[in-house]
């Protein structure tokens, strides 16, 4: 479903990522582990576009992101056309960043109607269900300040699950929690991934990696130094980098 090819790009002169690999299959759940400043959120940038890369390229279930290929020459796509294959993809940050005037049952409804123009009966039926999957069902017309930075998340999920995406995107989604709200994020995640969804998912919850990830990827220095199912890379690490950054976790 998403193949990254020999994708770079600098800020600066400072070179992020150095040529990244990256293949996943559908269904699969990819776990991005690495160092601070390693290039993980750049990579999750680039991969839905908020970023654009200065070589290498992005396939999205074919669709080459965010640029037209002709002859070999890279040409930026215009911004509409990106939207729209931006809206294949999930997103949920480190923080919420959900609208603070809307319920969470208003911010899960709001892409499908502002942006699929979807009625508004059909969207809140959906989000009513999306909600309840999460958890929340009791809480669909509570503002984001009334609720509980794990609650918060999980509504960013469902405001994320709404647009239907073919694939979904963490960045570190639970290290702005307090540590008793991580469990209830990392349970809706994990659900997901069972249901089928296709993820990457950075993070440093080791236990999540683990048990959910069907391979990890870790990164250093803008390059991936080693992947492979998590009991291998976390368990017998073959790379120093990768045995010190875990070490360290410990
Ligand atoms: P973290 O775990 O801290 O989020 P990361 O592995 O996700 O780290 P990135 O956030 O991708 O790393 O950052 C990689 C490098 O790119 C860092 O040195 C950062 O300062 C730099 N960088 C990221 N975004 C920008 C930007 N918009 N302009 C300039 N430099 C940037």
């Amino acid at each position: 479903l998403v193949r990254a090819l020999n994708v770079s790009k600098a800020f600066y002169g400072n070179e992020v990522l150095k040529g990244i690999d990256l293949d996943v299959r559908e269904g699969e759940v990819v776990c991005l582990l690495g160092p601070s400043g390693s290039g993980k959120t750049t990579f999750l940038r680039c991969i839905n576009q908020l970023e654009t890369i200065d070589g290498g390229r992005i396939w999205i279930d074919g669709d080459l992101m965010g640029y037209d290929d002709r002859n070999g020459q890279l040409h930026r796509l215009h911004d509409k056309r990106i939207a729209a294959q931006r809206r294949d993809i999930g997103m949920v940050f480190q923080r919420f960043n959900l609208f603070p005037h809307m319920t969470a049952l208003q911010n899960v409804m709001e892409g499908p109607v502002q942006v699929k123009g979807q009625g508004k009966g059909e969207s809140r039926a959906a989000a009513l269900e999306l909600l309840e999957r999460v958890g929340l069902q009791e809480h669909c017309a509570h503002f984001p300040a009334q609720l509980s930075g794990g609650q918060q998340q999980r509504v960013a999920i469902a405001r994320a699950l709404a647009m239907k995406p073919k694939l979904m995107l963490f960045d570190e989604p639970t290290s702005a929690l307090d540590p008793e709200l991580v469990g209830e994020v990392l349970a809706v995640m994990r659900e997901l991934a069972q249901d089928g969804m296709t993820m990457i998912v950075v993070t440093h919850e080791m236990s999540f990696a683990r048990q959910v990830a069907d391979r990890v990827v870790f990164m250093d220095a803008g390059v991936v130094v080693e992947s492979g199912p998590p009991a291998e890379v976390i368990n017998r690490p073959q790379h120093e980098r990768t045995r010190a950054f875990l070490s360290r976790l410990h």
